[in-house]
């Protein structure tokens, strides 16, 4: 949309405030509003300064001016504010109008660049399944319905649960028995369909939603599928929509990867897939799955830097509480079609050669979407472009359910890191793959790399509930 077309929707709709936006190492939103009236060509120029030392990871208080810089095709009018808004997501840049290195969204618009650069084709497309649950609005911190959250045995989960949940009592969600069911065991239809309202409202294509496997309000939107960069503005979108929805009915929704022990934890699955302008590369008829070489290449590419490539994707020390077996989480380097306990299926049913794609199942909603997408894209390409073939170095296909396999087949395979240090420890040691085009630099990596272990480090030296039970008494 041109400037001049935003500043004539400013007018037609009476939008009082424009509300500038940028999007942390975290993955965090954050915004600055300026009147309507003081927004005109010139704001679109030089964009809006802001202060880069108070946000996480950003610049120190050295050199801390910054300024967002609107991009004219994310605006949306805000469905929650009570004086009429337009939103805007910007990229970061540095006084001296460079973008700004450690800016995620430049990042994924540096990572579809090397994609045309690289002539492997054109665009990238990426739909992410994020996952989230809804619950009773408690300040967990204040150890309100503490019990219900922080219990140490899934036996002890399950007669909290059933304690805590109050009403509704002959048609409760049975234990992982949340997939579908129709009210009055879904309790949610109404909540998650005034979201889909809101999002289709505010631009996104909504595909379908539903309620998820787990017990407690687990529930599932997803929307139509668009190049890297757009499908990142559309996941901040989601959350913002979800997050303030679940507020409007007095509930709070999370996208915390593994909430509740005991039960399935919210993950998001990304499908993606190359195209050559109309023409689908990953799709060839007759190989495996219908597969092109390509897309076995970018499976193979995915799979080899896994280890490293979870640092980015499954960025919290929570995220390896949902990666244990037994919960639809994947645990396995593996690619399988149909077989969702591998890290990476290959969805079959009701696709056509366009709809053909690769669904890498272990990212969850912790991840910065700019940074999880450009990251994935670029494991991908390194496979394209140094041929890694994932059926030579024993990534599959396994079309069995791996959770039943024996020991000794079992020792073939390999498995995700277990924790985030570990991560970690595989993103210092790999990430050539990320820095070499140019997409993200060494210092992003270390930066990132320092963030990442501090934040493991404060959850480590903090007292677990479980070692009561298990210490306690000593
Ligand atoms: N919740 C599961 C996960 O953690 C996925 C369940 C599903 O979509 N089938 O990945
Ligand atoms: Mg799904
Ligand atoms: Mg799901
Ligand atoms: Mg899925």
């Amino acid at each position: 949309m041109s400037v001049q077309n935003v500043l004539k929707l400013i007018k037609d709709n009476n939008i009082e405030w424009v509300d500038f936006r940028f999007v942390d190492l975290l993955g965090r939103a954050h915004h600055i509003s300026l009147p309507a009236a003081e927004v005109d060509e010139a704001t679109f120029e030089n964009g809006v300064a802001f202060d880069g030392s108070s946000i996480t990871g950003f610049r120190g208080i050295e050199e801390s001016d910054m300024v967002m810089m609107p991009d004219t095709e994310s605006v949306f009018i805000d469905p929650f504010t009570a004086h009429p808004t337009l939103n805007i997501m910007c990229n970061i840049h540095t006084p001296d109008g460079e973008r700004y290195d450690r800016d995620p969204r430049s990042i994924a618009q540096k990572a579809e660049e090397y994609l045309q650069k690289s002539g492997v084709g054109t665009a990238a497309y990426f739909a992410p399944e994020s996952e989230f649950f809804i619950f009773d609005d408690v300040r967990f911190e204040t150890g309100i319905n503490k019990s219900y959250f922080e219990v140490d045995s899934e036996e002890a989960f399950w007669n909290t649960a059933r304690k805590e949940e109050g009403g509704n009592l002959g048609f409760k969600v049975r234990q992982k028995g949340g997939y579908v069911p129709v009210q009055p065991v879904d309790t949610q239809q109404d909540i998650r369909s005034e979201m889909c309202r809101l999002l289709m409202e505010s631009g996104l294509r909504i595909e379908r939603h539903h309620h998820e496997v787990a017990t407690a309000g687990q529930g599932e939107i997803n929307f139509r599928f668009d190049t890297l960069t757009k499908t990142a503005d559309n996941l901040m979108k989601y959350k913002y929509i979800v997050h303030n929805t679940a507020r409007q009915y007095g509930k709070v929704a999370t996208f915390m990867p593994k909430p509740l022990f005991g039960d399935n934890g919210s993950g998001m699955h990304v499908h993606q897939s190359i195209f050559n302008g109309d023409t689908p590369l990953f799709y060839e008829k007759g190989g495996y799955a219908n597969l092109s070489d390509l897309a076995m290449y970018y499976i193979g590419g995915i799979l080899h830097h896994a280890p490293a490539l979870i640092a980015i994707t499954n960025p919290s020390t929570n995220s390896f509480k949902r990666l244990v077996p037994g919960y639809e989480a994947p645990v396995n380097l593996v690619f399988s079609k149909g077989n969702r306990s591998a890290a990476i299926r290959i969805p079959v049913a009701a696709v056509t050669p366009k709809g053909c794609r690769i669904e890498f199942r272990t990212p969850d909603s912790t991840a910065n979407p700019y940074l999880a997408f450009a990251a994935m894209l670029l494991a991908g390409l390194d496979g394209i472009k140094n041929k890694l073939d994932p059926r030579a170095l024993g990534y599959g296909p396994f079309d069995k359910n791996i959770y039943e396999l024996s020991d000794a087949e079992k020792a073939e395979i390999r498995s995700v890191p277990g924790t985030l240090d570990e991560a970690l420890d595989a993103l210092e040691a790999d990430h050539a793959f990320l820095t070499e085009s140019g997409v993200f630099s060494e210092d992003f990596i270390k930066n990132y790399i320092e963030l990442k272990r501090a934040e493991a480090k404060s959850v480590s030296i903090r007292i677990h509930p479980h070692e009561y039970s298990l210490y306690f008494d000593c």
